[in-house]
């Protein structure tokens, strides 16, 4: 007798635009797995209820999308993984021996991105631009990375002086400040653009000079044409770009792995997404 494939979800609201199920649904073709994945919008003063009816009915997982990473942080508090708890929100749920469990993977996805693309993480001074909850979630894994300097620049500059604060800096030095009080050296390995700005077409107001020779410019945001900040990027002689898509595919590997115990490829993945994106 066969079994039912398990369940697997996207929740948020709005959610429809989501490219999580079209991953998920390559991922599982690709490693064999039987799993369904789809995309499930909560109203937003039920997220806790809807949680609770997906497990009770045999869900194998869920991710978590705007505006409930929080939520899950809260459902989940008793059984958060590192990454989690360094984020202060969740994107990956899962019961194990009838538990909650929670985990942030975008900061995994960020960094595999990241090398995919070559960028020399080790050593690197970096220009985080933003301090909300994608800046929060990337934070602990770029200085894992070895990253020198990290001088994090956001719009209300108590955010980032809060944030910069928060985190134990290991190796890494860590500034907070809003943009008029970056430092005037500039020259950033890496800058990284953690802003909702590129949805109004705009960029971030980044000093003259902030790309050393060789650095890399990185939007979380994905579109199928370059955003303000990349355009920008290259106008100031940023030597590589990158959008987020590759962060999105590689967040999405993560929770699969923690899900299946098995790790998909992302490339094939991720240039497919591309091809679609811009077709
Ligand atoms: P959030 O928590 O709402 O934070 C928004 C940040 O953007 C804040 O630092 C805010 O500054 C700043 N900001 C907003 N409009 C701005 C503008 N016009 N100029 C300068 N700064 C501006 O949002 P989030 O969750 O961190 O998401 C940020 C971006 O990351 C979004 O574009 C999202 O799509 C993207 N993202 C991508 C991935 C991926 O997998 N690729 C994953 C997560 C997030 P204030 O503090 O001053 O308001």
């Amino acid at each position: 007798m066969s079994s039912a494939p398990t369940r697997y979800a996207v929740i948020g609201n709005p959610v429809a635009h989501s490219k999580s199920p079209w991953i998920h649904a390559r991922f599982a073709q690709q490693t064999g797995q039987d799993l369904t994945y789809e995309a499930i919008c909560a109203p937003v003063d039920d997220f806790a209820a809807q949680v609770a009816g997906f497990f009770a009915a045999g869900g194998g997982g869920l991710n978590v999308t705007v505006p409930f990473k929080l939520q899950a942080f809260e459902l989940a508090r008793a059984h958060l993984s590192p990454r989690a708890m360094a984020a202060g929100a969740v994107n990956t749920l899962w019961m194990a021996d009838g538990r909650l469990h929670g985990c942030n993977t975008d900061g995994v996805g960020l960094i595999a991105d990241l090398r995919r693309l070559g960028a020399r993480l080790a050593g690197a001074r970096v220009l985080l631009a933003g301090a909300g909850g994608a800046a929060r979630g990337i934070l602990l894994p770029l200085i894992e990375a070895g990253c020198a300097r990290i001088d994090i620049a956001n719009r209300t500059a108590a955010r980032a002086e809060e944030l910069a604060a928060a985190f134990p800096a290991g190796q890494a030095t860590l500034r907070g400040s809003g943009y008029a009080d970056l430092p005037a050296s500039g020259g950033w390995d890496l800058v990284i653009n953690a802003t909702a700005s590129s949805l109004d077409d705009q960029a971030p107001p980044l000093p003259a000079g902030a790309y050393a020779p060789g650095a890399m410019a990185y939007d979380l945001m994905y579109a199928a044409r370059p955003t303000a900040f990349l355009r920008q990027a290259v106008a100031d002689g940023a030597s590589a770009t990158a959008d987020g898509l590759g962060m999105l595919v590689g967040q999405a590997a993560e929770s699969f792995h923690i899900w299946r115990g098995v790790r998909p490829d992302p490339a094939p993945v991720l240039a497919a997404l591309r091809q679609l994106l811009s077709s």
